[in-house]
């Protein structure tokens, strides 16, 4: 799935909603989410980041979401991205974080979106929605 990587960085970013959601959909553990992540190349966890960030925003995260999500990343409360996702209103900027934070940024990302994500598809999106990633088939070999 490296092929074709050295562009707009489109192929990452579909994966990274599959991969995302996965996790958040219980499809795929966070483990097997960030061996993905650390096998990018910089500029891409950067892109990665930001579209997670972006993720978390639309899911509306709470500072309860993030004390939840930082308990389930395995993050240390008192790292850099564990305090940024903590804040009220939370702070976005994971892809400026120096590289040597990026696996944490992701990891506490992606399980405080799979909190805020989880509540809304047993609200909003209880029955059926919209969002055609809340209709993940399972996961595909290598991806
Ligand atoms: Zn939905």
């Amino acid at each position: 799935m490296a092929e074709a990587d050295h562009g707009d960085g489109g192929g990452v970013r579909q994966a990274t909603e599959v991969v995302v959601n996965g996790v958040a959909q219980g499809l795929r553990s966070l483990d097997d989410a960030v061996a993905w992540f650390s096998g990018l190349s910089p500029a891409h966890r950067e892109t990665v980041l930001r579209d997670v960030a972006g993720y978390a925003m639309q899911a509306h995260i709470t500072p309860a979401d993030g004390r939840e999500g930082v308990l389930r990343s395995g993050v240390k409360p008192t790292a850099n991205p564990a305090v940024m996702v903590c804040l009220d209103p939370p702070r976005y900027g994971f892809h400026r974080l120096p590289p040597d934070e990026h696996v944490r940024a992701f990891r506490v990302l992606v399980s405080v979106f799979a909190v805020a994500d989880a509540r809304r598809r047993e609200t909003y999106c209880k029955g059926a929605c919209g969002h055609p990633w809340h209709r993940l088939p399972a996961p595909a070999e290598g991806l």
